[in-house]
């Protein structure tokens, strides 16, 4: 059984994993410019106000870089892997993992969940149409 979103992150990324518990990606957007951040900050990266709200991404992107991971640590996570940024259709770039079939620079992708026995799921992507 998962860990309890609740006993994951802290009280910045906690929205974020609760959601992710709900297979719902979160990203934030800010209410003074309109536009969107991700990794969570406490005020926009863009125009330095405190307003910032938690919505749902689309959960839709493109491969914007890559690399393969040949060694690994985790049994959870046996290499060979490709790590990559996706830029989201809203905007921000998210660290994460590609599934077989999308690693390509430039790639359409959609988000999934890997379900994790110690922590929330976490947003992977696999390869997606043109929307
Ligand atoms: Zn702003």
């Amino acid at each position: 059984m998962a860990q309890p979103a609740e006993d994951f992150g802290d009280a910045l990324t906690r929205p974020f994993w609760d959601a992710a518990a709900r297979h719902e990606l979160l990203i934030q957007r800010c209410e003074a410019c309109g536009r969107h951040q991700f990794y969570p900050r406490a005020f926009c990266r863009f125009c330095h106000a405190n307003g910032v709200a938690w919505v749902k991404a689309s959960g839709r992107g493109v491969v914007y870089s890559l690399t393969r991971i040949w060694h690994s640590d985790d049994p959870a996570q046996p290499a060979p892997y490709v790590n990559a940024l996706v830029e989201l259709d809203e905007g921000p770039r998210l660290f994460t993992t590609l599934l077989a079939g999308a690693e390509r620079i430039g790639q359409q992708v959609r988000v999934t969940w890997r379900e994790r026995a110690d922590a929330p799921p976490l947003p992977v992507f696999e390869a997606a149409e043109d929307p």
